[in-house]
Order: structure tokens, then C-alpha cells, then sequence
């Protein structure tokens, strides 16, 4: 029997593994990972089972919210940019632009926004595992409204902050221990009603990655398509697969899968031999590297001290 902790643990060790198995396909061609015939080999610069920014960053806000007992923007802020100043292998151009800019934490993405206009990468969604199961006790409305909060600290696109809120909420369903594809229309119906005709099309259960108008870099598709893995497979494997199979941004569409498909299914349904290699460097804070026994960790306090 799956517990709550298994859930909760699966989240943010799914999305770590997902991270890590799509790191080295990352903007490759579609159907990379079963051409190789191998998995967590490393490649593209990419250690096995190296972990990349989005689990990073996932670790920073979990830490932040554990460490404050809750919302800390400012530090929250303060940790991220102390990672992007220590030069991390990857960093999502649009994060790195407000994370450098030198402006204050509650203005550097609206800034930023107000310049480039379109700020609707996938770069607040990658990171949502630690936040989804430390908020998901607190109910729907306080889960969505931190997401957004958090979403907002390094992308002033108010679609961004939706598809957040929305993986948060749907990771707490799964939590909860309901089906999250049940749950979709009702989490639709707390998406702010002008983002929310965007998000009704990727979420539909007859939209797949095929029918995508942007690149899956972009917050919709990316949500879109880790949802579309979970619906049509039948397990975790299976679905941080076909995630990592669909090329583009693989890292972070198998790591939004991942932590879907670990609150669905629980940590037991994550093959070990992903797991075993599993590492996070956290550059800008020492030598740190944290190993999957230390996500378990961090994710069972997580999910206790709601
Ligand atoms: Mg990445």
C-alpha cells in the first residue's frame, strides 16, 4: 500500500530522476533516449544520474521553506541568486536575466517581463516538487497562491504563475491520493479565468504533444505534455520515458513528468537503478551534493512540517 510519505517522496525524487534521465537529450531530436538503449549513461556534458538546474533550484526552495517554516520570498530570492552567481552547468536564459540583473527580488521579473513581454518559459514549473508537497497540506487555495508567489520571483508572465499553481495542485491531488487526471477540470476552474482558455486546450484528454504550437520550452506544452505521459502510460517508467522520448527541453518535460508521475504512483515505482546514481551538485553552496537518500530526506521533512 502506498502511503501519503511514499507520495510525497516519490514527487520529489521523480522529478529529480526525470531531470537527471533527460539531461543529456536536452534540445535533441524526438525518440534519443530508446534510440540509445540505455539509460543514466550521462552525455551532453552530463555526468549519470547528474542532476541539472531544475532539481537544483527545486532543492533551494525546498530548503528555503523548511529553514523559515514557510514562504520567505526574499531568501528564497537570495538562494537562487547565490546559485546563478556561482556559474551552475545550465540556468534558463530568462532566469539568469533576472537573477543577475541587480534589481530587488519583488521587481527583478516584473522588469524584466515589462521589457521582453513574453516570459512564459517552463523555467517556475521545473522546480515546483519541494514547494508542492510542503503547501499541499495547506489546501488548494493556499498551494495555487504560493506556486504563483514563487513563480514569481524569476518570471513576471502571469501564464507562468498558472501552470505552476496548476502542477502544484494537481501534484496535491495525487498526494491526497486521487487520480491528478480527475482532478484536472477542477484545478482548471482555479486558473485565472484569462490564462485559463490556454491551459483548458493542453490539458484536454485528446490534446498530445503533436498538436503544439510552441516549443516545449514554453509553460504550456511543457504541462501539457508531462500530463499527455501520464495519460498514456500506465506507470513511472513508462512515463518519464515518453517525456524524455519527446525531445526538446528533456530535462525539464521529464522532470514536470516525473514529479506527477512520483505523487501517482509513490516512490517504490521509481527503478533503482535511477536512483543509484541520482546526484544534485548545489553550486554556490560549498561542495554540497546531495544523493537520493538526502531528496528522501528532504522530502519527508517536507512533507511533515506543514
Ligand atoms: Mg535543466
Amino acid at each position: 500500500m502506498t502511503t501519503r510519505l511514499d507520495r510525497a517522496v516519490g514527487a520529489v525524487l521523480g522529478s529529480a530522476v526525470g531531470d537527471a534521465l533527460g539531461a543529456p537529450y536536452e534540445f535533441g531530436p524526438a525518440g534519443e533516449l530508446d534510440a540509445r538503449g540505455s539509460e543514466m549513461r550521462g552525455g551532453g556534458g552530463w555526468d549519470p544520474g547528474e542532476a541539472t538546474d531544475d532539481t537544483q533550484m527545486a532543492v533551494l526552495v525546498g530548503e528555503s521553506l523548511l529553514d523559515h517554516g514557510g514562504l520567505e520570498l526574499p531568501d528564497v530570492f537570495d538562494r537562487f541568486r547565490r546559485w546563478a552567481a556561482a556559474g551552475p552547468k545550465d540556468i534558463g536564459l530568462q532566469t539568469e536575466q533576472v537573477l543577475t540583473s541587480g534589481d530587488p527580488w519583488d521587481l527583478a521579473a516584473a522588469l524584466h517581463f515589462q521589457v521582453n513581454a513574453r516570459a512564459a518559459g517552463n523555467g517556475s514549473l521545473m522546480r515546483a516538487s519541494t514547494s508542492a508537497v510542503f503547501f499541499a497540506a495547506a489546501g488548494q487555495q493556499a498551494t495555487m497562491d504560493a506556486a504563483r508567489r514563487l513563480a514569481a520571483l524569476t518570471h513576471g508572465d502571469p501564464a507562468a504563475w498558472e501552470g505552476t499553481a496548476l502542477l502544484h495542485e494537481l501534484v496535491r491531488a495525487a498526494l491526497d491520493g486521487a487520480d491528478p487526471l480527475e482532478r484536472l477540470p477542477q484545478a482548471l476552474s482555479a486558473v485565472a479565468p484569462e490564462q485559463r482558455e490556454r491551459y483548458d486546450r493542453v490539458l484536454a484528454p485528446d490534446w498530445h504533444p503533436g498538436l503544439a504550437t510552441e516549443f516545449n520550452g514554453a509553460v504550456w506544452p511543457c504541462l501539457g505534455s508531462a500530463v499527455w505521459a501520464l495519460r498514456t502510460t500506465a506507470g513511472f517508467p513508462e512515463a518519464v520515458r515518453a517525456a524524455v522520448n519527446l525531445g526538446g527541453d528533456t530535462d525539464t518535460v521529464a522532470a514536470v513528468t516525473g514529479a506527477l508521475a512520483g505523487a501517482r504512483y509513490g516512490r517504490e515505482a521509481i527503478p533503482p537503478e535511477w536512483t543509484a546514481p541520482l546526484h544534485v551538485p548545489l553550486p554556490g553552496f560549498g561542495d554540497r551534493v546531495l544523493d537520493a537518500r538526502s531528496l528522501h530526506d528532504l522530502a519527508t521533512r517536507l512533507a511533515g512540517a506543514a
